[in-house]
């Protein structure tokens, strides 16, 4: 059994990877295929061979990168080296929890200093090199710093609970970690404008101007209450521009990035907030939100199912049943169905956009709204030529053409 399962887990791991690969491979196949006269518009031949080459720098980082954390990954699964950190663990400290807290803290922070330097390279190297990069080496340090210190709490908090959810009332595991979990992501987007923001970024209340003013007369258009404007500041780190909207009810707020506003006209940017309040008038958010918890209790069920088999651990290398190793295992075990929900999340997430982007539509605003995408997509060299095997396994957003093609309809 124990080496079914090994031979399981190891083979998972690697047909992952390999299909992941074959994706990326044909997308990069289309790079350099013919614009369609929808977006032939959005870059001068100059700029579009600049585009070009941005990306496959980009693929070309992406494959180094994936393929040394693959060998990696592989190599500590064939040789059982998460079971042997966790016999070396087990000598070291006797409490349960302890060693499960060990035992994630040395992975998490094994995982970022090996993907640092990488990082490093993309944001100092690559980013720089087409112009992108704002980001100074002491705010990527800091930033660095700052997430390994809040995944360290954060995950310690929520690893804590469960493993004492599991040590005491093993049968129930599966629904108690489900509402627990439920509850706490459900605070984090609660709070994450106001305790986990301000941690990266500035935010400041948008202030009175034309544009404040074109914003709230289009919220009255919309029958939708607008007081929460802020800006951020994105040019801290990159040039790239983004829109979002976070929390709910009261809590609610439009966070527009500065480089958003440097970039478009007042216009352009009322369309783009146009198709935000389109998310949020269709619920978009909640329903997000619903099928995430609906999907953490299925996973988190037949994660019970297999956390009581001791040869999960066994097939890691490890000597007896441990929590962490039975995680480890079930994460490659379960990731391809996990592969099959993300690729149904995306088909959902693209008929969301284009519901959004018909709700700005309604209001008379396709042509800003398209000339907003376009400068968007320009501004960030987005890619025009996506494959569709790709897009529809990995595009949360249909791509552009798409969108114009939808919104001149
Ligand atoms: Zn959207």
């Amino acid at each position: 059994m124990v080496n079914v399962i090994y031979i399981s887990i190891v083979s998972i791991f690697i047909i992952s990877h390999t299909w992941e690969s074959i994706v990326d491979f044909f997308n990069a196949k289309w790079f350099n295929k013919q614009l369609d006269s929808l977006v032939s518009d959005i870059y001068d031949n100059n700029e579009y061979n600049k585009q070009q080459l941005y990306k496959k720098e980009n693929y070309k980082f992406s494959n180094i990168s994936g393929t040394i954390s693959f060998v990696i990954t592989a190599l500590i699964l064939i040789f059982g080296l998460f079971g042997e950190l966790d016999i070396y663990i087990s000598n070291l400290v006797s409490s349960p929890l302890l060693q499960t807290l060990i035992f994630f803290a040395i992975i998490g922070f094994g995982s970022t200093i090996l993907s640092l330097p990488f990082s490093y390279y993309h944001t100092f190297v690559i980013e720089e090199k087409f112009g992108f990069n704002k980001s100074t080496k002491l705010t990527f340090f800091a930033d660095t710093l700052k997430s390994l210190l809040l995944g360290a709490l954060l995950g310690g908090i929520i690893l804590s609970i469960l493993v004492w959810i599991y040590n005491f009332i093993q049968n129930d595991f599966w629904w108690m970690a489900w509402i627990f979990i439920s509850g706490f992501s459900i605070g984090l987007n609660f709070f994450y404008s106001t305790l986990i923001v301000p941690l990266f970024n500035k935010q400041t209340p948008l202030e009175d101007g034309e544009l404040k003013q074109a914003i709230e007369d289009f919220g009255k258009k919309a029958g939708f209450e607008i007081d929460n404007i802020y800006v951020i500041d994105g040019s801290k780190r990159s040039s790239k521009a983004n829109a979002y909207f976070a929390g709910f009810g009261k809590k609610k707020r439009i966070v527009l990035y500065d480089t958003l506003i440097n970039q478009m006209n007042t216009s352009e940017i009322v369309a783009v907030l146009a198709h935000e309040i389109g998310h949020y008038k269709h619920k978009h958010t909640i329903a997000n939100l619903i099928m995430g918890i609906a999907q953490t209790g299925i996973m988190l069920y037949i994660l019970s199912l297999f956390l009581s088999n001791a040869n999960l651990s066994i097939a890691l290398g490890g000597t007896e049943n441990k929590f962490h190793l039975g995680i480890i295992a079930f994460s490659i075990l379960f990731s391809p169905i996990s592969e099959f929900i993300g690729i149904f999340m995306n088909i959902l997430s693209r008929k969301f956009e284009y519901q959004a982007d018909n709700f700005a539509k309604s209001f008379g605003l396709e042509n800003e709204l398209i000339s907003g995408l376009k400068n968007l997509s320009k501004n960030s060299y987005s890619n025009l030529t996506p494959h569709p095997l790709y897009v529809f396994t990995n595009y949360s957003h249909p791509p552009i053409k798409e969108r114009i093609e939808n919104l001149k309809k």
